[in-house]
């Protein structure tokens, strides 16, 4: 199965690609986590991403669409990928469908994860990410057993610099000037399907492994 998960930051696209990555057994490709690892790891392309990502600003689209593009070719994206963060513009859209086209594969499903302003500023304020292992957590919805403390590794948790009050109003606006667009660019695709970013994680999961079921009966869970 191969999708593609759009809608603004903080709509809970890195959440559900998660758990549908364990439940069909494909990987999750988020360009936010490949972008952040080079920066971690302080890599050639990670100093020439840095400043991009810890203002909230896109990257160059020639960046990301090489970071995809390296990524899809990996042996373990032969059998379906879900891809979270990625395109975020017109011209990644574009590169994408002509890599899809050259590899005679087609997506199955785009979904949008329409989300309010509100929820999704709640969420990215409220995200504590592990300094250690990179899970997610978050101060109301999804807290660690002990405050400030990772469950899985017993690493620091802490605010994202692009999460900060001030950097999330303006990848919002981002969002909206870059990326919004491609879902009445996708339209015509036909296997775009809106869902509410606004709904319980496990709630929407169920719906979504729902959905796919109708889609095709033979897309079952591993
Ligand atoms: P995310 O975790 O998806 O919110 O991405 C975090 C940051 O990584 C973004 O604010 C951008 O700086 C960068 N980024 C991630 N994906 C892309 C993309 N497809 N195009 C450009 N920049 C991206």
């Amino acid at each position: 199965m191969r999708l593609i998960l759009l809608g603004p930051p903080g709509a809970g696209k890195g959440t559900q690609a998660k758990l549908l990555s364990q439940q069909f057994n494909i990987p999750h490709i988020s360009t936010g986590d490949i972008l952040r690892d080079e920066v971690r790891e302080n890599s050639q392309l990670g100093r020439r991403v840095a400043e991009f990502v810890k203002i909230g600003e896109l990257v160059p689209d020639d960046i990301a669409v090489e970071v995809v593009m390296h990524r899809l070719a990996k042996s373990d994206a032969a059998g379906g990928f879900i891809l979270d963060g990625f395109p975020r513009t017109f011209k990644q859209a574009e590169e994408l469908n002509k890599a899809l086209r050259q590899l005679n594969i087609s997506i199955d499903l785009i979904i949008y994860f329409e989300t309010s302003l509100e929820v999704s500023i709640r969420r990215l304020s409220g995200r504590r990410v592990c300094k250690g292992c990179g899970a997610n957590f978050h101060l109301t919805n999804m807290p660690p057993k002990r405050e400030g403390i990772c469950d899985f590794c017993g690493g620091e948790l802490f605010l994202r610099d692009d999460d900060k009050e001030e950097t999330v109003k303006k990848r919002l606006a981002i969002y909206q000037k870059q990326t919004a667009g491609l879902i009445d660019y996708y339209k015509k695709s036909g296997v775009l399907r809106k869902v509410s970013g606004d709904s319980e994680a496990n709630r929407l999961n169920a719906r979504l492994l729902k959905m796919f079921a109708r889609q095709n009966p033979a897309v079952l869970p591993k």
